[in-house]
């Protein structure tokens, strides 16, 4: 083998190694890089704060990054100047970023900064405030300046989150939130926020829930203290969600009145317990009606009435076996539209309750005029009437006025027989709660009123 051969073949395999080596330097830049403004992307930005945080606990701020109404660009200017607006405001935030810092495009108009070193809350909050203003001059394009505001999340490490995945999903919920007020502002991660993202997954499954058959009901009796007969039940939703478990309707109830779901929920509730009720009556069972609960909205809508008459008239079903419980806010919210529903709907010849009653703060004028049925008594005067002077004296004097206005009166969580010694002593009309029996499906109650262990 001469020299140049040798000399030709080592620069053959030198150049074979450096091309592969800078093959897989390339690679690995294309996986940490946004290929766009050439700044790390996520998964460069989750290591950097997970090299910091997960094995040393050191603390980081870690602040997501919008730019407010960037599709208008796209759609007024072309994708050609959005694209130049995300590579000029990557500049800014890699040139403004504090030392040691890193900055990230993580997609789209999404920025990340990750800001090792402890900060307070109000701290971080005036050093980013500052920050930002560097990035607030106009953009040009096509000569003419275009001013832009954008939204920032923040998350702080450790108490927002101990590792990289957490601390930017935090910082993006934060995010959200300032993008659902109004943008153009800054806010720390909050817990609160989780309750929020919660409320907003739950608005978007109500739908498919209804459809999958998520949600069911159970019914709970209430027994009447005159005949000694679990006369009725009244209809509780409960929602069996296969990714967010059992929902309590005290969350999602609400959720479905903000979100407008409400009306197709209580229809489907409407169907069920007449559908229902329809079954013990013609097999002479012990239920004698069954009491839905409807909520301020759509009672206070002009839907309701009409609703009722059609499910009604579907299940074969006569009014008389149906009960509706409103409660005192949603009538006091529009006490005239709620007398002339409630008059409307008795026509009928549906009951009418006013659910946890003494908690809102409806009159005594108010009270009278009402031309309801049955008070439910909540079960906060309830839980101490049997040990406490004030909440019997409060429990008489209710029972006493419905008298007065011609009303029923129901306890509602009764647990003990002490309290229900109590209320027959006062002279309550019907009780309800775990005493008797907690809310069950049709065919628990069933197996347990033919053993007529109650009731009849
Ligand atoms: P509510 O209508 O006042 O129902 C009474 C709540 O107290 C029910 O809770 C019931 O399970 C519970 N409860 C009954 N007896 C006892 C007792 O002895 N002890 C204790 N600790 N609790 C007792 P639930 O089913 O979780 O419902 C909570 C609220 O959610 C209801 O209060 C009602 O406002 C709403 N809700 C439930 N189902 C429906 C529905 O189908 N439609 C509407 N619009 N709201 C519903
Ligand atoms: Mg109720
Ligand atoms: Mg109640």
């Amino acid at each position: 083998m001469n020299l140049s051969f040798f000399l030709f073949f080592a620069f053959v395999v030198i150049s074979l190694i450096l091309f592969r080596f800078q093959r897989k330097k390339y690679a690995f830049y294309r996986k940490q890089t946004d290929l766009l403004t050439n700044l790390p992307n996520r998964r460069s930005l989750e290591q950097f704060i997970e090299a910091r945080t997960t094995p040393l606990n050191l603390p980081i701020a870690v602040v997501v990054i919008d730019l407010d109404n960037f599709n208008w660009i796209n759609e007024e200017y072309g994708y050609e100047s959005g694209d130049s607006v995300l590579v000029e405001f990557s500049e800014r935030l890699a040139f403004s970023a504090p030392a040691h810092s890193l900055a990230a495009r993580i997609e789209g108009n999404k920025f990340a900064l990750a800001i090792p070193g402890t900060y307070s809350r109000e701290g971080i909050q005036t050093m980013l405030a500052d920050q930002f203003l560097s990035l607030q001059s106009p953009f040009y394009i096509s000569g003419a300046p275009v001013h832009l505001t954008f939204s920032a999340g923040v998350a702080l490490a450790p108490e927002d989150g101990r590792n990289g995945h957490t601390l930017l999903l935090h910082a993006e919920r934060a995010l959200r939130h300032v993008k659902h007020h109004g943008k153009n502002n800054l806010v720390l991660y909050n817990t609160s926020f989780q309750r929020q993202d919660l409320e907003l997954q739950l608005a978007m499954s109500f739908r498919s829930a209804l459809q999958n058959g998520e949600f069911f009901l159970c019914y709970q009796p209430k027994l009447s203290i005159h005949s000694g007969k679990t006369d009725s039940v009244e209809a509780l939703i409960r929602w069996n969600s296969p990714v967010h478990g059992t929902v309590s309707p005290a969350l999602f109830i609400p959720v479905a009145e903000k979100n407008g779901f409400i009306f197709d929920l209580t229809k489907w509730i409407l169907q069920e317990a007449c559908r229902q009720m329809k079954k013990w009556s013609e097999t002479n069972h012990t239920f004698q009606r069954v009491a839905v609960n409807i909520s301020a909205p759509l009672f206070l809508s002009d839907r309701l009435p009409e609703m009722i008459r059609d499910i009604l008239h579907d299940c074969k079903l006569d009014a008389g076996f149906l009960e509706l419980e409103i409660t005192e806010t949603a009538v006091m919210e529009d006490f005239q539209n709620a007398c002339r529903i409630i008059t409307l709907l008795k026509k009928e010849g549906i009951t009418i309750s006013l659910d946890d009653f003494g908690t809102g703060v409806s009159s005594l004028t108010h009270l009278k005029n009402l031309p309801i049925d049955t008070l439910k008594i909540d079960k906060s005067f309830i839980n101490e009437v049997h040990t406490s002077f004030e909440d019997k004296a409060l429990v008489e004097m209710i029972i006493q006025l419905a008298n007065l206005f011609g009303l029923s009166v129901t306890a509602e969580g009764v647990e003990k027989q002490e309290q229900l010694s109590v209320l027959q002593r006062l002279g309550c009309d019907s009780i309800q709660g775990y005493l008797i029996s907690r809310p069950e499906l049709p065919d628990v109650l069933d197996a347990y009123f033919t053993e007529k262990k109650y009731g009849s």
